[in-house]
């Protein structure tokens, strides 16, 4: 699986997405809700904008799940969980998660390395961008760039 609030999904994501299907049988992209934190787009439309853009990966889908990421594992009976690496900052926190997922349902975590082209790109920054009008059309897919375009006009 590859875990993740995708608020929205950046190219970032993709490249990660897709490398991942390129190694495994199947792909789950889960889509965690979590309603204590704000969000620009709900989980409909974060679910919605992915299989959009994952629509020509054959062996990925879609998910969204609620609560701890290991029961979700148990659940679908996924071994391994993706995660992209972009620089040390994430490391610290991506250890320690990977680390405790590990001990509650012996879950392995597979650390793949941001594409360089990406490695400065995140959610936050793509909406803070695009707020104050800034360009992020090589950054996110297209459905995620008319949906930001139509979030920000209202
Ligand atoms: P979270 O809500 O857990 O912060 P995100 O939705 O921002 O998660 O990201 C999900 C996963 O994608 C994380 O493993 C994160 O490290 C990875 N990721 C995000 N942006 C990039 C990027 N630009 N390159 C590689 N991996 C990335």
């Amino acid at each position: 699986m590859c875990p993740g609030s995708f608020d929205p999904v950046t190219n970032g994501h993709l490249d990660i997405i897709e490398r991942s299907a390129a190694l495994f049988d199947e792909i789950i992209v889960a889509v965690g809700v979590n309603k204590t934190k704000a969000r620009m787009f709900d989980t409909d439309e974060r679910c919605a904008m992915i299989t959009a853009a994952t629509a020509a990966m054959a062996n990925v889908r879609v998910e969204r799940y609620e609560g701890l990421t290991t029961d979700f594992c148990r659940k679908h009976a996924i071994k391994v969980i993706v995660k992209g690496l972009r620089a040390v900052s994430d490391f610290d926190y991506e250890l320690q998660m990977a680390q405790m997922n590990h001990s509650l349902a012996r879950v392995e975590t597979l650390f793949l390395h941001t594409n360089p082209q990406y490695s400065f790109l995140s959610s936050s920054l793509v909406k803070e961008v695009a707020t104050w009008g800034g360009d992020v059309s090589s950054l996110v897919p297209p459905v995620v760039l008319e949906r930001l375009k139509d979030r920000l006009a209202r």
